[in-house]
């Protein structure tokens, strides 16, 4: 396969590339559009022209510099051994493929796509859809050989990409209420994913029924799937082997997953635990579990499109650089947002905590996220559960949780902290502060800048009597 006939170049060598604000020609989806789509469709082969694109709307050289756009990306395919359940899995490849444009960042998935077209690649040339849609087709095809034919369609047009758009979250809701249907027990084996170690290579996703993928794009039955298709890629089967703590949903077979696959990095994983050798994150998990040490034992979720901060004070942005990266880091956890409505969902803490799941630890929802999932929430907790709406930050939290009854408060957890609050304050000056801070990495660069050392500190907790941050200022020559 070649792309000598486009003006940038294409391969896995550019993942990765960030490109900022003041280096983007145009931003395509992400927070700033409302209505913005990747789906990908398996076809009849009469149905698709295989190489065609399709543009409706305006094309990039039409599109002013600075500015952002919509976009919906349908791919369709196919191929005679090509299935539904296989839908996801491709659509999950929009991202890497794209990635692979020098010139292209694309993050995200679904409705949550958001991509930026390089200043430098607009100007060498790379000024049309139609070339992405070229290559995304050249690539489907190459790297999946069971896709014979293949069509893409861009959607540009504010109002035209309206009704592709409710089709594609109708699909993903089909898709999200069939993940549902089945649990961890009925199955006889779990499935990895490795897609995402190009960004975070510690990182592997392990996919069973009541624990979708973090991305929220890859369900059990996505995985199942695509391993048969494809055993050798990036999705692949991982036998259970013996269950060594229910609660925890911790498997030998699933631990050995991930010390093969993280390199040694990550020994073990509890798949229902945010608290306890959590599963790892790595950047593009859909929601975040964050734990509110203020409330002992309480959990807030917070997803992408949440605006300002979370009630802990933080921005969705800030907690994601501290919980992705392919980390194991306990009290911030990257998931998927059909996880967090999984009657696996963190059980092991909330049981742990005396409550009755792990559902019940969730004091805090960004409202975005709660909306998501309200009607899906046991009855007995979601108008307990907080939003930004109910309390602006932690001091009125309290207040909230005894004013509705949330379960926490009856945890010993909770009323050490909350009793603990004021002599808490006092002793914070005079003993500072112990921070749980995961798996530390940091590198200390030999004479010259080259070798060095490079020193982990697995599960560390740093106790510090003060801290002190001082600027570095530059030495002043003498005169
Ligand atoms: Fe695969 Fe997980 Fe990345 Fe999704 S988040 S693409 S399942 S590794
Ligand atoms: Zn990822």
């Amino acid at each position: 396969m070649s792309f000598a006939d486009m003006p940038v170049d294409v391969g896995p060598v550019y993942e990765g590339e960030r490109i900022r604000g003041n280096q983007m020609y145009v931003e395509l989806g992400g927070p700033k559009i409302e209505k913005h789509f990747e789906l990908v469709r398996v076809k009849a082969a009469k149905e698709i022209e295989d190489g065609k694109v399709n543009l409706i709307g305006p094309d990039l050289k039409d599109m002013e510099e600075g500015k952002s756009y919509p976009i919906g990306i349908l791919v369709e395919v196919s191929g005679p051994e090509l299935e539904e359940d296989l839908e996801a899995v491709f659509e999950r490849r929009v991202h890497e493929f794209c990635n692979f444009v020098n010139g292209i960042m694309h993050l995200n998935q679904r409705y949550t796509n958001w991509m930026r077209i390089s200043k430098a690649a607009f100007e060498k040339g790379f000024n049309s859809l139609q070339m992405l849609g070229t290559i995304l087709i050249r690539l489907y095809k190459a790297e999946l050989p069971i896709i014979k034919k293949a069509q893409v369609t861009f959607y540009t047009d504010p109002e035209k990409i309206k009704e592709p758009y409710d089709i594609a979250l109708e699909i993903y809701n089909k898709r999200d209420e069939r993940a549902r249907s089945i649990n961890d027990e009925d199955v006889d084996m779990f499935y990895g994913c490795v897609l995402c170690q190009s960004f975070a290579p510690t990182h592997a996703c392990c996919i069973t029924p009541n624990r979708m993928s973090l991305c929220g794009s890859i369900s059990w039955f996505d995985a199942r799937a695509a391993a048969r298709v494809d055993p050798k890629g990036p999705l692949f089967e991982v036998p259970m082997g013996d269950c060594l703590n229910e609660l925890a949903g911790e498997f030998t077979g699933v631990n050995e997953m991930i010390k093969k696959r993280s390199l040694g990095e990550i020994e073990k994983i509890y798949l229902y635990s945010g608290m306890e050798y959590p599963h790892t994150s790595c950047g593009c998990f859909e929601a975040i579990d964050f734990f509110i040490p203020e409330t002992g034992a309480g959990h807030g979720i917070i997803d992408r499109n949440h605006e300002g901060v979370a009630i802990n004070g933080l921005p969705f942005s800030a907690m994601a650089n501290q919980t992705g990266g392919g980390k194991q880091m306990p009290g911030f956890n990257g998931i998927s947002i059909q996880y967090i409505v999984s009657p696996k969902y963190q059980k092991y803490d909330g049981i742990n905590s005396g409550l009755e799941g792990g559902i019940y630890t969730i004091v805090w929802m960004g409202r975005t996220v709660k909306d998501r999932v309200y009607d899906l929430l046991p009855e007995d907790i979601r108008d307990k559960i907080a939003t930004e709406e109910d309390v602006s930050d932690l001091s009125e939290l309290p207040a909230w949780l005894e004013k509705v009854q949330h379960p926490i408060i009856e945890t010993e957890e909770y009323k050490a902290a909350v009793g603990g609050i004021e002599e808490e304050e006092e002793e914070w000056e005079e003993e500072g502060a112990m921070v749980p801070m995961g798996t530390v990495g940091m590198t200390i660069p030999g004479v010259g800048g080259a070798g060095g050392f490079k020193v982990i500190l697995k599960n560390c907790k740093i106790h510090a009597e003060s801290i002190i941050i001082k600027k570095i200022e530059p030495k002043r020559k003498k005169k």
